[in-house]
């Protein structure tokens, strides 16, 4: 699914509402404050802890290279998106379009997106895993915004970042509590 989905939105407005919480996020690390403090760990994070729970997200690598691409192609806006899968291991992206007025440094989903993204997960018998969006120019990790907007702890965050180099990292955020976990690559 590399193309924008399209659905008649209005009337599914309530449907979706509490989905839009989920994928809001207003970057408050935004490029300028990010400029020179590539690599600086945000005070937020309480128990920085690599690989905690033994956990991990099993991307194959026809998402992972898709996600890589969709970042690159609407770069120098966020990108975003919801993986469906089962425990962790994905099965399939759906890509959403980023509405936000300042989408330099916010994600909004199109809400008309998101519902047909979580139809195509239900018809799929899928539980969505994974929500994804990129900092084209800021580290791959959670903003101080991203943590404090992040309402679904059942689904694992994964960041990507462009600059200096690509990189995509995979985080549980919950009760503002950050806890990164391994991504692993299937190919
Ligand atoms: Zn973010």
């Amino acid at each position: 699914m590399s193309s924008p989905l399209v659905l008649n939105g209005n009337k599914h407005a309530s449907l979706t509402n509490s989905l839009v919480i989920l994928i809001f996020s207003q970057e408050i690390s935004n490029c300028q404050k990010n400029a020179g403090s590539l690599g600086q760990t945000p005070h937020l994070c309480q128990r920085y802890n690599p690989l905690a729970m033994n956990l991990e997200i099993k991307l194959p690598r026809s998402i992972f290279d898709n996600i890589i691409t969709q970042a690159r192609d609407e770069r120098p806006q966020e990108c975003c998106g919801l993986i469906g899968g089962r425990n962790l291991q994905a099965s399939n992206r759906y890509p959403l379009r980023n509405r936000s007025p300042q989408p330099e440094t916010r994600y909004f989903a199109a809400p008309e997106d998101l519902f047909e993204a979580m139809k195509w997960m239900r018809d799929a018998d899928e539980d969505l895993i994974g929500i994804y969006h990129s900092h084209p120019c800021g580290p791959a990790y959670p903003s101080q915004t991203d943590i404090e907007l992040a309402f679904y702890p059942q689904a694992v965050y994964l960041i990507v970042t462009l600059e200096p180099e690509t990189e995509m990292r995979a985080f549980h955020i919950n009760a503002r509590e950050v806890i990164e976990i391994a991504i692993v690559v299937v190919d």
